[in-house]
């Protein structure tokens, strides 16, 4: 079990911006350490899914649970290697939260209705598939992560962004990240 330390927007904001590197040699001890690191990290957060640069490794590789939309059943974790968008769907706004960026989420941001997409599996067998909802807001997502870009990027309004408070009764309400005090 190797839990992988998470890198933080804004503090690792470079890192996050980085562009990874399609995977090319399959049969590599590094790429099967790196899928499992990413399962293991994966598992440890509340998160739907994970990308390898999450975790400081530029690759194209990024483990998901698809099974995120009301009444389906969460999904074993589906490695996902050089994943590609074959076809997609009118954009439809809704939910982004990241690993990266806790305790931040927005109903914001435009992502694929659906998306038909190819990647590989960690067996190396081709996987073409099609997910819609939720899940194709999570693969692109991940996608994204691939490209250096990040939810924030695609908020179609920038006060858009939310965070957990508890009030007195200790209750958990979404406040608008704009309308708290600033800290410094
Ligand atoms: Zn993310």
């Amino acid at each position: 079990m190797t839990v992988k330390r998470l890198i933080y927007y804004p503090q690792d904001e470079a890192l996050l911006r980085q562009k990874s590197l399609r995977v090319s040699n399959l049969k590599n001890k590094r790429l099967k350490r790196l899928v499992q690191d990413l399962k293991d990290t994966l598992e440890s957060q509340p998160g739907a899914a994970i990308a390898a640069p999450q975790i400081g490794v530029f690759k194209r590789v990024a483990v998901a649970k698809f099974g995120q939309n009301d009444d389906d059943d969460e999904q074993p974790m589906l490695t996902l290697i050089n994943p590609e968008i074959l076809e997609a769907g009118e954009p439809a706004t809704g939910f982004d939260g990241c690993l990266s960026i806790p305790d931040i989420y927005t109903w914001d941001t435009p992502r694929p209705s659906w998306i038909r997409y190819r990647a590989l599996g960690e067996d190396g067998r081709q996987i073409v598939g099609r997910v819609e909802g939720m899940d194709a807001r999570v693969l692109h997502h991940e996608i994204d992560h691939l490209d250096g870009i990040l939810f924030l990027d695609r908020l179609r309004n920038p006060d858009e962004l939310y965070t957990p408070i508890a009030d007195e009764d200790g209750k958990t309400k979404m406040v608008r990240l704009s309308a708290l005090p600033r800290m410094s």
